[in-house]
This record gives structure tokens, sequence and C-alpha cells, in this order.
């Protein structure tokens, strides 16, 4: 049936598992697409609640979850920390496609999986071994890096064997729990790379992106980044996921080559940069690919910075006097480490970013 005249018609519900900073964002660019987006999350005024409606619940509840299969065109996820049973029985009795896949999504939970995927594409990795005994610990020789197979994030879930010596801790701290050991990767920096694959099959990628880690966080991103074979490596790793949406691809770059560190099946903190520094942002591609959509450009606008306010929110009015600076708060209480915005800087050339960068370093050190 046709609008009214005049009138533009209600366009698809996109619903969406998780209602953080990330839900809050693809809702924000969802809504000039005409597509209203529905999340479950049990916090019931999470940050997406500012663009979205909720549905207050666990992410794996069977009654929220049908009611987005009722309502939806498509599923999506916004963290990958979600209960891909319930969402595969959703998928199963509503006929409502989940995007990205579940069997995509079960892949980036598991760091094994994840670097299993990525050597059978001919992809390198650090060397990595399952740990099931004291002796995988050691195995790989030191400094080493033991994980958590699943739940990790931000640098949390890790421990570093820097000798012999920290065996014992380490493996009382892992027994329990599925966990893997790398080996040490002497890279010269850390970059990542975002794509995007259409359930119809169409592939973009943005361009490569430098990060800045501190205590295992991202802290900032600069765009575009010289990374030769990355944007390949990244069409190489969604295509062999059969992935449908933004896969976030983080990556060691060496002496020797890309070495592919983390996989995320969703937008990234390290793609924020593109709401204003590409032609295309990465949740409104999220929302075109996830929606068998056409594809937007990803053209850079200009070089870019994204700076995340980690801990404190700064006073707005200090942030805005920087020319070019483009704030995003998420509505969160302040806490230390807590991620409650960013910023991004674009600018014509990188002489003008590093003049920018340099006045928004001195309006926060002033504000903090
Ligand atoms: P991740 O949670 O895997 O992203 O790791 C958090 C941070 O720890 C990374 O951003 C790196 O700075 C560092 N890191 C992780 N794995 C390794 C490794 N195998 N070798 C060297 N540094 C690592």
């Amino acid at each position: 049936m046709s609008a009214p005249a005049g009138t533009t018609p209600p366009g698809p519900v996109l619903g969406v598992v998780g209602g953080g900073q990330l839900g809050r964002m693809l809702a924000l660019a969802a809504h000039p697409l005409g597509v209203r987006c529905v999340v479950v999350e049990p916090s019931p005024s999470p940050p997406a609640a500012a663009a979205a409606e909720v549905l207050a619940a666990p992410y794996g509840d069977a009654a929220a979850l049908a009611e987005l299969g009722r309502r939806a065109a498509a599923v999506t996820v916004e963290l990958e920390e979600v209960d891909t049973d319930a969402l595969a029985a959703m998928e199963q009795s509503t006929g409502v496609p989940v995007r990205p896949s579940v069997a995509s999504i079960r892949t980036c939970q598991d760091r094994l999986l994840e670097k299993e995927l990525a050597r059978s594409l001919g992809l390198a990795t650090a060397p990595f071994r399952d740990v099931t005994s004291r002796d995988d610990l050691a195995a790989l020789g030191f400094p080493a890096v033991l994980k958590l197979r699943r739940g990790g994030f931000d640098g949390r879930g890790q421990v570093v064997l820097h000798g012999a010596d920290d065996v014992e801790a380490a493996w009382a701290w892992a027994a329990a729990r599925p966990a893997l050991v790398e080996g040490w990767v002497p890279f010269r920096r850390e970059v990542s790379v975002l794509v995007a694959r259409s359930a119809t099959g169409e592939v973009r990628s943005w361009s490569p992106v430098e990060n800045v880690h501190v205590d295992g966080q991202l802290a900032e991103s600069r765009a575009p980044a010289d990374v030769p074979g990355a944007e390949e490596l990244g069409r190489r790793l969604v295509e062999g996921l059969d992935h449908v949406g933004v896969l976030a691809v983080e990556l060691f770059d060496t002496a020797e080559g890309l070495v592919v560190n983390e996989l995320a099946p969703r937008v990234h903190n390290s793609g924020h940069w593109t709401i204003e520094g590409a032609q295309t942002s990465q949740f409104e591609q999220h929302v075109r690919a996830v929606l068998g959509w056409p594809l937007g450009s990803t053209a850079p606008t200009g070089h870019s910075a994204m700076v995340n306010l980690l801990g404190t929110v700064p006073p707005v009015e200090a942030v805005l006097a920087v020319p070019g600076a483009h704030l995003h708060l998420y509505g969160k209480a302040e806490r230390p480490g807590r991620k409650l915005g960013h910023v991004t800087l674009v600018a014509p050339t990188p002489a003008e970013l590093e003049a920018r960068r340099a006045s928004l370093a001195e309006a926060l050190r002033r504000a903090g």
C-alpha cells in the first residue's frame, strides 16, 4: 500500500542487539535514510535511547529477540558478546536475517577461530597456541601474551609473560577459562582497516587507519594512513567470512608485513573518523549493507584525526573553540577510562591537521 501523497511511507526497522554508543551512532545514521532502529539492551536508558527505541532486556532474551524478529527487516549487532544460539533460534523461527551471520559473529567472538581463519586465507598472524596445559604457556618463548579466547577487549583479559617465572601465575589466571598464548609481535605501528560488504556482495573499504593505544585502549586514530595491502587483506577476510555489514580488522604493521591481530564483526571505534572524514560513514554504510542497499563512496574528505574522550568530558566550549572540531558525546556517566565521547578533526592538509590537533591537545590539557 502506498503512502498518501505528501507523506513519507514508514521505512524499514533495523533490529540491533546492543544499545551503547555504537548503537546510538548507528541509529543516528539510520534516521535520515528513513530507517528506525530498535535496540535490545539491558539498561533502560542506554546511549542509543537518544535515537532508537529500547527493548530493555538481556541481549539473549528470547522474547525481546522475537519482538525484533516480528518488527525488523534485518537484525544486526553492535557488540560481539551476544548469545549467538538465541540469535540463530530467532532467525530460524522468524525468517528475519541476522547480518552479519551468526557464523561470522561466532568466529569473531573467539580469538583462536579468528586466527585460524586468517591463516586459512594465507594471512599472517602472531604465532599462537590454544592453552590446555602449563607447558603451552612456555611453548612460544618469551615475551608472549596470554589472552582469553572470548570476552577480553581494550587490553582487558590478557597478561604479558616476560619469562618462565610468570608461567605459574598466568596458569592460575587462565586455567579455568579458554585462552590462547601468542608470540610477541615487534610491530612498528598499529593500524586497522574497515571493510563493508552488502547483502548483495558489494564490497567497499575505507582508507587504512593508524591507531595509538594507551594501556591497551584506543586513544587516537588517524586516516588516511599509507598501509599497502591492508584494503586487499580486509576484502579477503570479509569474503572469507561471507560477512555482511562492516568488519573491522586490527593489524600490526611489522618489518615483515601486515599481521592480523583481531576482528570485530561490527562498526568500530577506529572507524569513527568516517562520520566527517569520509563520504559515507561506517554507520550509514553498515545500515546500507545489512539492508541490502547500494554502498556509498568511502573516499576521504580530508585528513582526519579522531581522539577518544576517556574518563572525563571536557567543557563543550573548549572543544568547539578548536577549528574544525566535531564533538560526539555518548551520554554516559564519567568513570575512569570509560569511553565517553570522541572528537574528530578534519583538515585539507596534513600540516593543517597537525595544527588543529595541537589546538585540541592544548584545549584538553587546559580543561583537564
Ligand atoms: P588486543 O586486545 O589483542 O587488541 O591487544 C591490546 C593491545 O596489546 C594491542 O593493541 C597491542 O598494543 C598489544 N598486543 C596485543 N597482542 C600483542 C602481541 N602478540 N605482540 C605485541 N603486542 C601485542
